[in-house]
């Protein structure tokens, strides 16, 4: 153990996959120097955890930030800091909804410039795979880029086109493998929910149980076979995003088993709210793939306990209010703003009945899983020579979630009036706080920009 600590957490029930144990945690340089039942000496700064769990920081693949660009959609300041409120240390952003979007090495430079400039935590960038583009994959590779991000039905956004045939998917597979570079996809057949969509507006429906009907679970199933299907084929990492429904899951497990290398992600809103909140609330509820039945919602839980899924991400995707309100419910932008709100209020669900189990399974799927995945060095669990990237977290602070409290841009979200037990009391990321009791801490730093390790 060297001397010399900047700051030691002391006390707390630290939280690892491995299980929870009390332990003092020495920090020095933004590191973990030291985890002991008891660390003797002194540090500059102390922090007495007792009654707290020092959790890792969540590490999310999955936000739209949409800057630059579309900065009036939520922003890198806005989203990151939001992200710090909800317990994490690092996103990764993807690269449709800013302007350009990140389909070259010119729009990646630019994207991280700006974010090294706003984030207050620490982030890495999706670039983009679209039909026409297999030659700047090598440029993207080269500057960073976590990973390609490719949809398989039409992304909303004009100069993002949609992956939606299976030569082009595996063309573009084909060249990732090559490139070493790992492809996510959102699954949903674009021709399946075409002709229902199609078929609605053809009598007319614009409610939201025909919009629904438009994208039910086989929409999803279909695109999932052809990805897994295709990453067979080409030894190609995949891994699906926004997994919505517990079928997804076993059938990724399934090619798993075949040795496919593909991971699987969920959101906490389809664990955390089903079809009837989009019904009820409408707008703020709405995403794509849809949220669930009730039923499907909790198997996908099951799923989640089960070990099927690998990773939980945001998918934060917020828009501005004009495209959030429409008497047509076809026309209303999708994505479910959750960064904030999602992760304390899924830990306090997955702990509703007192499941000890769950912290550990969490730190798996919301850090130590996701930078495993995409090769983030020293990141995502509380280690010696590991980032002192944690978060207190007290777990018996029953509160109610209210959109007063987001940071986001626009303060629209699906858990308003939830009681949530679970409240983020400080945010560490590097060793240096970002949030505390309920703001940014003042002169909170920078974040990096984080690349995969080869
Ligand atoms: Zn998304």
């Amino acid at each position: 153990m060297k001397s010399g600590f900047d700051l030691i957490i002391r006390s707390g029930s630290v939280v690892t996959p491995e299980g929870v144990m009390q332990a003092d945690i020495g920090v020095a340089d933004g590191r973990v120097d030291a985890i002991a039942r008891k660390i003797a000496e002194p540090a500059a700064q102390e922090i007495d955890a007792t009654d707290l769990h020092v959790f890792p920081a969540v590490l999310d693949a999955h936000v739209h930030f949409n800057e630059p660009g579309r900065a009036e959609w939520e922003g890198l300041a806005s989203g990151s800091a939001s992200l710090a409120a909800g317990g994490g240390a690092w996103f990764c952003d993807m690269p449709l909804n800013s302007t350009p979007p990140v389909l070259d090495a010119a729009a990646f430079a630019e994207k991280r410039r700006l974010a090294e400039e706003r984030s207050v935590t620490d982030f890495s960038l999706w670039g983009g795979l679209v039909p026409g583009n297999l030659d700047n994959l090598a440029g993207l590779r080269d500057v960073g880029a976590i990973g390609l991000k490719a949809f398989m039905c039409g992304s909303g956004i004009e100069d993002f086109p949609g992956v939606t045939d299976a030569a082009t998917l595996r063309a573009g597979m084909k060249r990732a493998a090559e490139l070493g570079l790992l492809v996510a996809v959102h699954a949903e057949d674009d021709a399946m929910a075409k002709k229902l969509t199609d078929a609605a507006r053809a009598r007319g429906a614009t409610d939201v149980r025909s919009w629904l009907a438009t994208r039910p679970v086989e929409v999803e199933l279909s695109a999932i076979k052809l990805a897994l299907e295709l990453a067979g084929e080409t030894k190609c990492a995949l891994h699906i995003v926004h997994v919505s429904s517990p079928e997804g899951i076993a059938l990724v497990s399934n090619a798993k088993r075949r040795g496919v290398n593909v991971t699987a992600e969920t959101c906490p809103h389809y664990l955390l709210l089903n079809e009837g909140a989009t019904i009820k609330q409408g707008a703020p509820a709405k995403c794509a793939p849809p949220l669930r039945p009730e039923a499907l919602r909790q198997k996908l839980w099951q799923a989640v306990r089960g070990g099927g899924v690998d990773t939980i991400g945001s998918d934060h995707s917020p828009a501005p209010p004009s495209m959030k309100t429409s008497a047509d419910f076809f026309a209303i932008w999708g994505g479910i703003s959750g960064i904030q709100h999602g992760f304390p209020l899924l830990i306090s669900e997955a702990m509703a009945n007192r499941e000890e189990a769950a912290l550990p399974l969490l730190a798996k799927l919301l850090a130590a899983n996701v930078a495993q995945r995409f090769r983030l060095p020293h990141k995502g669990r509380i280690a010696e020579g590991n980032d002192a990237d944690f978060v207190l977290l007290n777990l018996d602070d029953e509160h109610e979630l209210t959109n007063d409290e987001l940071l986001y841009r626009h303060r629209q979200g699906p858990y308003a009036g939830r009681k949530c037990r679970v409240r983020v009391r400080q945010t560490f990321i590097r060793g240096r706080s970002v949030w505390h009791e309920g703001s940014i801490a003042p002169g909170a730093p920078r974040g990096k920009f984080i690349g995969p390790t080869t």
